[in-house]
């Protein structure tokens, strides 16, 4: 641990997911075949005009309400200037005088902890298009230009890596929760700047920060982190704080460490100003009103739920909502009338465990909430046993058919008080001398007893029952 306190702002970037590219018509998908999903505006041909996403700019501005932002009155865009190979127009369109949201703030939990994230801005741009290199020639892949791109700037709140991470991991939730964003960081969907300075605790002025370009992993968001305050305390503690710059750094994956590309004294200047080929638009508070009527519960206000009302424990809400798709399918199950805590069990031991072994997804998954519900209400009501339900799940697996198809008179349980009582007094009868031992303190023998009663019934007597109905009957 430093003796110093860091202090760290992020800046995330999240491909969103859309109908088309957020200016032009082109296709909005991941692609493995390079200059497949392209329009001549793509390429920056000239001539060619933006036209903008009206779906883009609607994720935009819902994201901005989960974030609790405020939204500006009109929407329009500006250009950064500045030349890469992989800008063909030599500009970005983006927002930076007046962004989908601002001044904005979300609770997320940390360790089991609350915290509370503030969040400077979002705004809605396009990504760049992407370059290969191999030895020394690179190729340009425009596919991912135009691809709607928000981004999210966050105050410099956060005091650990931890903090960092956890607010990365809740927020890729969110993104997925909204249907705003596959959020998935190996299609390099998300990217993260990492902002990073450290302070004496007593201090009230932030210290110099340095900024970690284009982090592509969250481990590596943390190891970057972790790397930043260790070397400028190092700085510190040698009396040579003054050599911690402002400066761009990139995080070294082989090395585990950060660093220098550029100072940010001599950055570039990137002369914005208003996009002139998109005209600015009003936005109609009633559409503000319609987008806001379809923000999803969060994961957050779902674990809560599942925690309070449900009676889960913290450790089984957190797997359930880690997808959005396997939250969707509790919540149906408990609709269903099915035992929170039982709907919870199975989700997280048996249909985790089948969908990890298969490959599968909770989408993909032949026991829909209701086909689910034919074995697990047989069960609560004890006509079946545990044992036979997983048969049952399994058989109905393999062969895809109903659950109900395997749960026939033969395989069931006895449940039934009477059928039991009966059949245990005729038990008894026919062994007085060992009911007489059981009296006279070998107490043990009443296993002997449920024995007999699973060997006459071939295992099928409901053990609860059939222990509770001894009890009485041997007084
Ligand atoms: P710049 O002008 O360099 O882009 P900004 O003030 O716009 O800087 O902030 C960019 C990011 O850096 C934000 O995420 C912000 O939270 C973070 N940040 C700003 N000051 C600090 C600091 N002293 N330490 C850590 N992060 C900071
Ligand atoms: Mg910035």
């Amino acid at each position: 641990m430093s003796k110093y306190k860091a202090v760290i702002g992020l800046e995330m970037h999240c491909e969103m997911q859309s109908n088309a590219k957020v200016f032009s018509k082109a296709r909005n998908s991941y692609n493995d075949v390079p200059n497949d999903n392209i329009s001549a505006l793509d390429m920056g041909f000239p001539g060619t005009l933006p036209t903008v996403n009206k779906e883009c700019v609607k994720k935009a501005l819902l994201m901005s309400m989960v974030l609790n932002c405020k939204q500006p009155e009109y929407i329009y865009f500006d250009r950064k200037n500045y030349y890469y190979p992989d800008l063909p127009k030599g500009y970005q369109i983006t927002q930076m005088h007046d962004p989908v949201g601002v001044n904005g703030h979300i609770t997320i939990d940390v360790n089991g902890q609350d915290k509370e994230v503030l969040i400077h801005d979002i705004h809605l741009e396009e990504d760049s298009a992407s370059l290969d290199h191999y030895g020394d020639i690179s190729l340009i892949d425009y596919n991912r230009s135009g691809v709607p791109l928000l981004e999210l700037v966050t105050e410099p709140c956060f005091n650990s890596a931890e903090e960092a991470v956890a607010f990365l991991e809740y927020m890729r939730r969110v993104y997925q929760y909204c249907n705003v964003s596959e959020a998935d960081t190996k299609k390099g969907q998300i990217r993260c700047d990492v902002n990073v300075s450290i302070m004496n605790p007593e201090d009230t002025e932030l210290g110099t920060k340095v900024e970690i370009k284009n982090v592509n992993s969250f481990q590596n968001v943390a190891l970057a982190i972790n790397y930043e305050i260790e070397r400028q305390s190092a700085l510190k503690d040698a009396g040579r704080y003054e050599e911690v710059e402002q400066e761009t750094r990139r995080f070294d994956e082989e090395s585990g460490t950060t660093k220098r590309m550029r100072s940010k004294v001599d950055a570039i200047d990137y002369k914005y100003f208003v996009e002139p080929n998109i005209p600015k638009y009003k936005v109609d508070p009633n559409w503000l009103e319609e987008i806001r009527k379809e923000i999803p519960v969060l994961p957050r206000e779902r674990k809560l739920k599942y925690i309070n009302e449900y009676g889960l424990s913290l450790y089984d809400a957190n797997i359930i909502i880690k997808e959005k798709d396997m939250a969707d399918y509790f919540e149906k199950c408990v609709s269903l009338g099915m035992n929170a805590k039982t709907a919870s069990n199975w989700l997280i031991s048996q249909i985790s465990g089948y969908l990890s072994k298969n490959g599968l997804s909770i989408k993909d998954f032949y026991l829909t909430p209701e086909l689910l519900n034919q074995i697990i209400s047989e069960l609560e009501k004890g006509i079946i046993s545990s044992k036979q339900a997983k048969e049952i799940f399994n058989k109905s697996l393999e062969e895809e058919k109903e659950p109900k198809n395997y749960i026939t008179k033969d395989n069931a349980q006895i449940s039934d008080k009477d059928e039991l009582t009966n059949l245990i007094q005729n038990i008894l009868n026919n062994n007085p001398s060992q009911i007489e031992a059981y009296h006279n303190g070998k107490s043990n023998l009443f296993d002997y007893f449920v024995g007999q009663v699973m060997k006459e019934t071939r295992g099928k007597a409901n053990p609860t029952m059939v222990k509770e109905i001894l009890k009485n009957l041997l007084g």
